[in-house]
Parts: structure tokens; sequence; C-alpha cells
């Protein structure tokens, strides 16, 4: 059961504890910390940026961010009135309403009530950021984390910012999805998590414009269209539009190609031509900043809790952990459950002489739980491309998939149920349900 109440014990239990990384998973750790220790220590890389302002250490933070609701009942759980906060200063908490899904162009049933703030990924981090910064007992030593230093008896003791060390009670990693922890552990002579990749070679390229329209009279806030394979003459595969704070809009474009689905202003407002008018109507104002790339290789999830000889004292969080293809938006809401995890594990009297494995049982279903649905997808595409015959099973699971999808373009009751689920709001094991499927089945005509 996720809790959205605040843990009604906190029992102190370190002197200082360590978060490595001060990104959205690093400050949301810090802040269950906060908690359980006399001091907290973020320490990160790149200055502490609290205007909102894009920064070296996040790359991927000139591109589209939306926090789905299963994340944001978290983040409100651990910052109560961070959401109105955001509001006041610029963000747009969309109703479903204003949220618009199109397959190919065909829009989507509405179904829920869930809402999704809106807001440049710098935007809201900073709203996290100054909030947990805040905190009178957290603090940032600003600097790149080395290593570790462990103990005699088997725990993790501090951190080596270059030749300083940070003395700790309790270590998290939150370095992101390049994160050093492996290498660190292998060479101190404990076990390397495992890491799985499942290949996709996505490219992003991402355009500001700006917005005449205030976000509360808008018909749309967010939009996002999916492409199957050859439905447009180049091989986009999503676009998304969404309000952002300074009267701007965001608009992305996604593709799996070898490179971005458009590299000029022109090639950009063409290919959204071509879309849902939104896009044509958010593109055709004057761009706010000149268009921005990105690409990832891979979506990949390391495997701690399947590790027998791991330190006590430490812990790993976020992209660190599991770092989705970004398309499916889960990655701050899984930080965000992360640091629900964390904080079950430490109200519960935890055996802080021994690794963590109960903190990374519980993490781990989270984390199967937003793989399931982003990877899943992925390994579809991907055996579709290299002609690779899936198992019976898995087989079935797909059409069961595809025949979701397509019954949400009649079905508001089905949106409501997928949609919960691709919002981390609902477990997946949701869209097995027998009820549900024979709904769905019923829906597309299929006996
Ligand atoms: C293109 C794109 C779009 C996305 N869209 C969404 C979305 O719509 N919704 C959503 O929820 N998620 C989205 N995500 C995912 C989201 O960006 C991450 O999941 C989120 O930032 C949480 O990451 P994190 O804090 O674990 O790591 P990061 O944000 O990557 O931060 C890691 C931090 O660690 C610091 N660091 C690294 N190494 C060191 C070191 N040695 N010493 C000190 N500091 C160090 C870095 O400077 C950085 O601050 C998207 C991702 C991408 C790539």
């Amino acid at each position: 059961m996720i809790r959205t109440e605040l843990p009604a014990r906190t029992p102190k239990l370190f002197g200082t504890a360590c978060v490595l990384g001060g990104s959205i998973a690093g400050l949301l750790a810090a802040r269950v910390l906060a908690d359980h220790a006399r001091e907290v220590v973020i320490v990160e890389r790149d200055e502490p940026e609290t205007t909102g302002r894009p920064r070296a250490g996040v790359p991927q933070d000139r591109h589209g961010h939306a926090l789905l609701p299963g994340g944001l009942k978290q983040l409100e759980r651990w910052l109560p009135g961070v959401v109105d906060e955001a509001q006041t200063l610029g963000g747009h908490l969309a109703p479903l309403g204003q949220q618009g899904v199109y397959y190919d162009g065909r829009p989507r049933a509405q179904g829920g009530d869930a809402k999704l703030l809106l807001g440049s990924r710098p935007f809201l981090e900073a709203r996290v950021r100054n909030r947990v910064l805040a905190l009178p007992n957290v603090s940032t030593v600003t600097g790149l984390a080395t290593g570790l230093v462990y103990t005699d008896d088997g725990r993790v003791g501090g951190v080596q910012v270059g030749s300083a060390t940070v003395s700790a009670d309790f270590v998290v990693d939150a370095m992101g999805r390049a994160s050093r922890l492996s290498s660190w552990l292998e060479q101190a002579g404990y076990q390397r998590p495992v890491l799985e990749r499942m290949p996709t070679g996505i490219h992003y390229v991402t355009g500001l414009f700006e917005r005449t329209k205030s976000a509360d009279s808008l018909e749309e806030a967010c939009v996002l269209d999916l492409i199957s394979p050859r439905a447009m003459p180049f091989d986009l595969t999503v676009a998304s539009v969404n309000v952002i704070e300074d009267n701007q809009w965001l608009v992305m474009l996604m593709s799996y190609e070898e490179q971005p689905a458009a590299r000029s202003l022109d090639a950009f407002r063409a290919v959204c031509n071509d879309l849902p008018p939104i896009f044509r109507q958010a593109t055709s104002g004057v761009p706010t900043h000149g268009l921005e790339t990105y690409h990832q290789a891979d979506s990949r999830r390391r495997d701690f809790a399947g590790l027998t000889h791991f330190p006590a004292g430490l812990v790993a969080v976020g992209d660190a952990v599991a770092s989705f293809n970004p398309i499916y938006g889960q990655g701050i809401s899984s930080a965000a459950l992360h640091a629900s995890c964390l904080s079950e594990y430490l109200t519960t009297d935890p055996d802080l002489t021994s690794p963590a494995t109960d903190f990374f049982a519980l993490q781990q279903v989270i984390t199967d739980a937003a793989w399931t649905l982003s990877a899943g997808a992925d390994a579809a595409r991907h055996d579709a491309i290299t002609g690779t015959k899936a198992s019976a099973e898995v087989e079935q699971q797909r059409s069961a998939m595809n025949q979701i999808i397509q019954a949400t373009l009649t079905d508001p009751t089905i949106t409501e149920v997928f949609a919960a689920v691709t919002f981390m709001d609902a477990h997946p094991a949701t869209l097995a349900d027998p009820t549900f499927l024979d709904r769905v089945r019923t829906c597309v005509g299929v006996s």
C-alpha cells in the first residue's frame, strides 16, 4: 500500500546522513532523512540552483517534464503545499479536461479525474530544492563525490569529495543514470549490481514558444500524440506540447531514428503542422529559446535487490536505480515513491548494521511496475524491428495491451483504468483483471 500521509513516528537513527546528487531524487531522499538524522548533507557537483535555470548536471532538463498524479501525491506528502506554491509561481495543474492524448491523431476518450503538474524541469526542481534546503538540518556541499569510505565492520562511513571526506552514518546514491556507485563497490570488493539495458536510441528535439493565452483559458494545456510506425512520412514516434511557466509552450518531438525529427525551426514547425491543431498553434508563437536536442541510448535498471554482498548504511534512489524511456514520464514519480520506500524502511526500526535489503525489496516493487510498462513497449518495438518471436505469453500480453489502447479511443472507463497505471497511481497488474479485460474485448469486438 502506498501511503500519502506523513509518518506517525520518525525515530532518530543517525548523526549525519549524506545524499550524493542534489537533483529531484536526492532532494526528496534528503527530505525523508531530515526526519531521521541530526544533519543531512547533500553533495552536488553543480552550484545550488534555486532560481529554476538549467544546469550542467541534468542535461535532460531542457526537455518536457510533467509530474504524473502518482508522483504528485508523494511530492505533496513530503512537501505539503508545494503544488499550490508551484501554481502561484507559474506552474499549471492541468485538469482532465485540458489533457489530450491522441493515437495517430485520433483523440482518446477522457476518463478519470487525475491532474498533471506542468512546468519546465528546472522550475519543478527549484520548487523541491527551495523547500528541502529550507529545512533547518539540511545543507549542501558543492563538489564531485569520488568514492565511499568504509568502516572496519562493513559499513559505509562517509564519502570522498575530492580530497575531503564527509563522515556519514548513512549514504544515499542519487547520482542519476550515470552513477559511478557500481564501480566504487566493485573496487572495494563488494558485488556490483547487475545492469539491465533496454536499447531505445531515442532522440528528443524541444522548442519553447511564447504563449499569449492564459493557461486556465486553454482547451488543451498538455497533449501527447502517439504515432505508430509509418503513420507519418518520417519516423516521429511521440510529440507533446505542454504549458510551462512564464507564458510559454514547450513542444517536444521524439523519434527513434538516427537523428532528431527536426534540426531547424522551419523543419520543426513543418512537422508540427501535420499534428493535432494545438501543435501548429503553439509553434506559431515567437520562439523564446533555440531548439535543444537530447539522445538516450537505452533504458536501464540496476538490480540492488539481488545483491548478497553489499555494505550496510547505503541505498540508491531515482535514476541511479532505474532510468526509463522518458516519454512515459515516470522518473520524478519513481523518485518520489523511492523516497516513500526510504521512509517506510526507516520507520520500521531497521537493523542498520546490516545491508538495507528490506528497502531494496520495497523499491523493487516500484521499479518493476514502471519498467513493465515502459520497457515492455520498447521490447515489443525492438522485436518487431529485428523479427524476434516473443514467447506465447508475452505475445498474449502485447495483444491485450493493443486492445486496451484501442478501447481507450471510445470507452472512458477503460481510459480511467489504463491512465491510472500509466500515471503511476495503480499497479500494472490492474490491467490483467479478468472483468476489465472482458470489457476491453467487448469494446473492440473480439470474443
Ligand atoms: C528527455 C527526458 C524527459 C523526461 N521527462 C520526464 C517527465 O516528463 N516526467 C518525469 O517524471 N520524468 C521525466 N524524465 C526523467 C527525470 O528527468 C529523472 O527521472 C529525474 O530527473 C530524477 O532523476 P535523479 O534525481 O535520479 O537524477 P538526475 O536528475 O539525473 O540528477 C543526478 C544529480 O546527481 C549529480 N551528480 C552526478 N554525479 C555526481 C557526483 N559524482 N558528485 C556529485 N553530484 C553528482 C548531478 O549533477 C545531478 O544533479 C525525463 C528524462 C529525460 C531524459
